[in-house]
């Protein structure tokens, strides 16, 4: 297992970090299919955590997955998560589980797991 295959479609270049107006599109970390960047929910670590962001609202870098579970597993197979957000450690992806476990992602984002998470930890 390499992890090393990439979309062709979407190379990971430096210009994945700017917004481009035209067409937001961002590679899921966990597939590695190119998808809008409204279809993706966003991820930032905090503390050592994989937080969903489904706002976008919350600041750092953040890696991109489809809401997926089948895709979150890929991403923690090869690690997605450590590399796309740049974090040295180990990050628990369990929130992102329990958050893609819940159905409803908006609903979810609005009054979900990942808010109660969030203001648990304030
Ligand atoms: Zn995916």
């Amino acid at each position: 297992m390499s992890g090393r295959r990439r979309a062709r479609a979407c190379p990971r270049t430096r210009s994945e970090e700017r917004e481009i107006s035209a067409s937001p599109c961002r590679t899921c970390v966990g597939c590695r299919q190119r998808a809008a960047k409204a279809d993706l929910l966003r991820v930032v670590a905090v503390e050592g955590v994989c937080v969903p962001d489904p706002r976008g609202r919350m600041p750092g870098r953040g890696a991109h997955l489809h809401p997926d579970p089948e895709c979150l597993a890929q991403a923690e197979r090869r690690k997605a998560f450590v590399r796309a957000l740049r974090v040295p450690g180990p990050l628990d992806s369990a929130p992102l589980r329990a958050f893609l476990s819940g159905d409803g992602l908006s609903e979810v984002g609005r009054t979900g797991p990942a808010k109660r998470y969030l203001a648990s930890r304030k």
